[in-house]
C-alpha cells in the first residue's frame, strides 16, 4: 500500500470536516463511491434505476431534490470515460443552512488511495467512512505474542486489530515424569524450545517482511520468554530492527493482542508526536539565540523569507484555520491578496477596491487553504514542509505563540 504524505493526510481531513458539517433536512444526501474496476456504463444504469425509484419519495421537496442530486452525478460522471486511477467519490445534496432552507452542493474527489467498494447511500449526512479509514489505516504495526506454549502474530492497522496466525508448541512443561532422568529431561524440554522459537521466529518475520509499511513491531507475554526470544535474536534481523517495545501482558492468544495495543497506546502517541517535538525543539532552541537566529515566524514574515528561498524547513500547525483569497477589483482590474480567518462563503465580505476607491465589494478570483499555499510555497524552493498537531508543549506553542507559522532559515535574515 502506498503511503500518504503528511499533506494529502490534511487535505483529506479538511474535506471531510467539511462533508461531516453537511446536514440534510431529510434523507437527501447522496453519497457514492465508485472503485477504479467499475465500468462508467454500469454506474450510470444504477443511478437510471435509483431515479425511478426515487420517484416514488412522498415527501415532494424531499422527492425533487434527490432528483436532482441524482441528476447532477449523472452529468458530472458524463465526463468520465473510466475511474480515475483510485476511483472517485461523489457526495451530492441540498444542505440545511438554517430556517428551512437548503442550498445544493456537490463534491467530486479522487482519493489519495483506492476505493474498494462501489456504494451508493442515500441519507440525512455524507456516508464519509471509507475515506476516513483510508487516513487511520496508515499506521501499521506489528503485533508478536509469545511464550513457551502459544504464540499468536497479529497487525494493528490504525484502530483494527487483525489475528494472522496462532500456533502452539509442544514444549512439555518444566517438570518431567517420573521414570526420566531429570536432566535429560530438561534437555529434550530446551532442544524443543529452541525449535518453538525458531518456527515462530521464521513464521513472524515472514509475515511482517510482506508488509512493506510496517511502522514497527511490538513485542508481548506474560512470562520472560519474550525477553529471551528476541534477545537470542530469533526474528529476522531485519525485522528485529523494528521492534519498539516489549510489554507484559496476560494473555498470548487472541485477546493478547488487544492487551498488547492497550499496553502499548502511550507509546504509539509518543512515537507519532517525537518527530514533531524533535523539530519544534530546533526551532525554539533557535529562536532563544541573540545572535545568527535561524528562527522566523509569523505569517507576514515566513512569506517574505519563503519568496525569497531562505526557508528550510517550514513549520504549520494543523490547527490554523485561514484562508488566502485573491481579489479583483471589477472596475479597475487591481489585484491583491489577503488572509482570512475561519472564511466562508457565507460571513466573508470583500472589501472595496484600495487603488480605485470603489465602494464595490472586490471580486473573489480564487481561494486556497493557508497550509496548501505555504506548502506549494515551500516546496516550490524545495523546503521541507513539517505539519504540527496540538496536544504537546511544542504544537500548542507554535500554535498560540507563534499563531502556527514559523520556520528555520537556511541562513539568518534581516527582515
Ligand atoms: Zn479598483
Amino acid at each position: 500500500m502506498v503511503e500518504l504524505t503528511q499533506r494529502q493526510k490534511y487535505d483529506l481531513k479538511r474535506q471531510l470536516e467539511e462533508l461531516k458539517a453537511c446536514k440534510g433536512k431529510h434523507t437527501e444526501l447522496i453519497s457514492l463511491y465508485v472503485p477504479p474496476s467499475k465500468q462508467i456504463s454500469d454506474v450510470t444504469a444504477y443511478l437510471k434505476n435509483e431515479l425511478s425509484q426515487s420517484q416514488n419519495i412522498k415527501s415532494k421537496t424531499t422527492r425533487k431534490n434527490v432528483l436532482s442530486a441524482i441528476e447532477s452525478i449523472m452529468s458530472r460522471l458524463r465526463q468520465f470515460k473510466a475511474p480515475p486511477e483510485n476511483g472517485v467519490v461523489f457526495f451530492v445534496g441540498h444542505k440545511s443552512i438554517g430556517s428551512d432552507q437548503t442550498t445544493m452542493v456537490a463534491f467530486v474527489i479522487e482519493p489519495p488511495l483506492p476505493i474498494s467498494i462501489f456504494l451508493y447511500r442515500c441519507d440525512s449526512q455524507f456516508f464519509t467512512e471509507p475515506l476516513e479509514n483510508m487516513m487511520k489505516e496508515q499506521d501499521i504495526y506489528g503485533l508478536f505474542l509469545i511464550d513457551r506454549r502459544e504464540c499468536t502474530i497479529g497487525m494493528l492497522r490504525g484502530n483494527r486489530v487483525n489475528t494472522l496466525k496462532y500456533m502452539t508448541s509442544q514444549v512439555p512443561g518444566k517438570h518431567g515424569r517420573g521414570g526420566q532422568s531429570q536432566r535429560r529431561f530438561e534437555r529434550l524440554t530446551e532442544i524443543a524450545a529452541h525449535e518453538w522459537f525458531v518456527r515462530c521466529g521464521e513464521t513472524a518475520s515472514e509475515i511482517f517482511q510482506e508488509e512493506k509499511n510496517l511502522k514497527g513491531i511490538l513485542v508481548g507475554g506474560s512470562g520472560p520468554t519474550k525477553n529471551y526470544f528476541v534477545d537470542e535474536g530469533y526474528l529476522h534481523y531485519e525485522i528485529q530492527e523494528k521492534i519498539i517495545d516489549i510489554f507484559d501482558t496476560g494473555y498470548t492468544d487472541e485477546f493478547g493482542l488487544r492487551e498488547l495495543v492497550d499496553n502499548a497506546s502511550g507509546t504509539l502517541t509518543n512515537l507519532r508526536i517525537s518527530q514533531e517535538k524533535k523539530i519544534m525543539k530546533r526551532f525554539l532552541r533557535e529562536v532563544t539565540k541573540a545572535e545568527e537566529s535561524l528562527a522566523i515566524y509569523g505569517e507576514a514574515q515566513v512569506r517574505k523569507a519563503l519568496t525569497m528561498g531562505a526557508i528550510d524547513v517550514l513549520l504549520l500547525s494543523e490547527d490554523i484555520r485561514k484562508y488566502r483569497v485573491m481579489l479583483r477589483c471589477t472596475s479597475c482590474e487591481y489585484t491583491m491578496e489577503k488572509t482570512v480567518d475561519e472564511y466562508s462563503e457565507e460571513t466573508f465580505e470583500p472589501p472595496g477596491c484600495p487603488h480605485c476607491k470603489s465602494q464595490l465589494p472586490m471580486e473573489i478570483v480564487k481561494k486556497i487553504d493557508i497550509i496548501d499555499e505555504l506548502s506549494d510555497m515551500a516546496e516550490s524552493t524545495s523546503a521541507t514542509v513539517q505539519l504540527i498537531s496540538q496536544g504537546s508543549e511544542e504544537g500548542d506553542s507554535l500554535y498560540k505563540a507563534f499563531s502556527g507559522i514559523a520556520g528555520i532559515l537556511r541562513y539568518p535574515l534581516d527582515l
